[in-house]
């Protein structure tokens, strides 16, 4: 497939943030682009995520893509109903925590030299600057300026209409299965049809089927390592007065994290380190996450208000904890794994992996080759700092 070439025809199988990102860079690209969506755009991962960007990453790859994410994100905010919202972005051990503190200390500076604008902070600057929270457990804190949070839906939702204005057709409620060999794509409600199903075939596929996406190349007879987990996350009250003086924040310590959000705070955790079934698994949050979570919020905030929503989703593990984008074979691509950050990275991945379609190869770090498939390995959550 060559950028030179136009009206390419190209499908993509997931309309979740990566998916209406990569068409929407396709169709402004002159290619011929139909998405295929199981659900609603947004129905998957990207519906359930919390929504915290930023782009402190030490490995230049990885602080690429962050800048790249962190600037589409500031470009495209004020469109529809998509916003962007500044609010730096803290990170922290608990006093006695020496290895995590460690782990900070190493990790500002190569973040650092990566161009990131991080730096150490103390308790007291901590206090001074976020009154809202209580720093008086903490040991060793850094801050990021180049972060912010926003609603991933309403992203996904104008990616979607930017990528149908440049010419893309998104098919919403439609299941395919994979042909791999013959770079086709199936209905699979068709498969009970008289006429044998309605297989249409293209130039490329792109797989950016999110939780899905290692059965779907399964059946197609390709595999790949990733691991789907749960996580969790829920919204409660929070004074307006005094989320206007909260950053996001990640206890590394306890391993939750929380946000402002239009509502009052946004907070997560739950993670389940083992492999989830993307086709059973529980949606609703486990009561013991909601108890653990309000108790945390207690101490780190003082008062709060009543839990609003509370719910689980998936990510998705890689051996390594760097995402698989681009070629898998002739004309088929793939751009899933993100181990807990694909949403802050999904308007620099869905364009690398368009890039990656048109013949450049912008991320070699991630390309899907580099893995047999078979690979064992353990699924291990995200944002772990150690
Ligand atoms: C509680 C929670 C909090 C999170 N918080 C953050 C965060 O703060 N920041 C961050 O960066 N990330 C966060 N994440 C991770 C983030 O949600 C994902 O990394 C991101 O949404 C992945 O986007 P995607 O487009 O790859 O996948 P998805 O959004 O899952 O999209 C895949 C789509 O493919 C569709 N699909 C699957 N199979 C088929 C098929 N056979 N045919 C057609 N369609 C199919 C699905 O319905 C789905 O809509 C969080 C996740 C959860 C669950």
């Amino acid at each position: 497939m060559s950028g030179d070439e136009r009206g390419t025809r190209v499908a993509v199988i997931g309309g979740g943030a990566v998916g209406v990102t990569a068409a929407y860079d396709l169709a402004r690209r002159g290619e011929e682009v139909v998405v295929y969506e199981k659900d609603r755009i947004a129905g998957g991962s990207t519906g359930r995520a919390a929504g915290v960007l930023y782009d402190a990453y030490a490995a230049p790859e990885d602080a690429r893509v962050g800048d790249r994410a962190m600037a589409r994100f500031r470009e495209f905010s004020g469109e529809a109903d998509f916003e962007f919202r500044e609010t730096p972005y803290v990170w922290f051990a608990h006093e006695g925590d020496e290895r995590r503190a460690d782990a900070i200390r190493d990790q500002v500076p190569r973040m650092r030299e990566a161009g990131r604008e991080v730096a150490l902070t103390t308790p007291d600057e901590l206090r001074e600057r976020f009154p809202a929270v209580d720093w008086s457990d903490v040991g060793v804190a850094a801050v990021a300026e180049n972060a912010g949070h926003t609603d991933p839906e309403g992203y996904a939702r104008l990616l979607a209409r930017k990528a149908e204005d440049a010419g893309a057709e998104i098919r919403t409620d439609t299941e395919v299965r994979l042909d791999a060999d013959a770079l086709a794509v199936e209905r699979v409600e068709a498969e009970a049809g008289e006429d044998g199903g309605d297989s249409e075939s293209f130039d490329a596929i792109l797989v950016t089927a999110g939780a899905h996406t290692k059965r779907l190349l399964a059946v197609a007879g390709i595999p790949v390592p990733l691991k789907p987990y749960r996580v969790q996350a829920l919204t409660a009250g929070f004074d307006a007065d005094r989320r206007a003086d909260l950053p996001m924040c990640y206890d590394t310590t306890s391993g939750y994290y929380l946000r402002p959000h239009p509502e009052g705070l946004l907070a997560g955790d739950g993670t389940e380190e083992v492999e989830s079934d993307p086709d059973d698994w529980t949606r609703e949050a486990d009561r013991e996450f909601c108890e653990v979570t309000r108790d945390r919020l207690g101490r780190r905030l003082g008062e709060f208000g009543a839990v609003r929503e509370a719910w689980a989703g998936l990510c998705v593990a890689t051996p390594d904890r760097d995402p698989l984008v681009g070629e898998l074979r002739d004309g088929l691509f793939v751009a899933a794994g993100w181990q807990g950050h694909g949403f802050m990275r999904a308007p620099a991945l869905g364009e690398a992996v368009a890039e990656a379609m048109a013949g450049e190869n912008p991320l070699p770090e991630f390309a899907p080759t580099r893995f047999d498939g078979d690979e064992e390995f353990e699924v291990v959550e995200g944002m772990t700092v150690e």
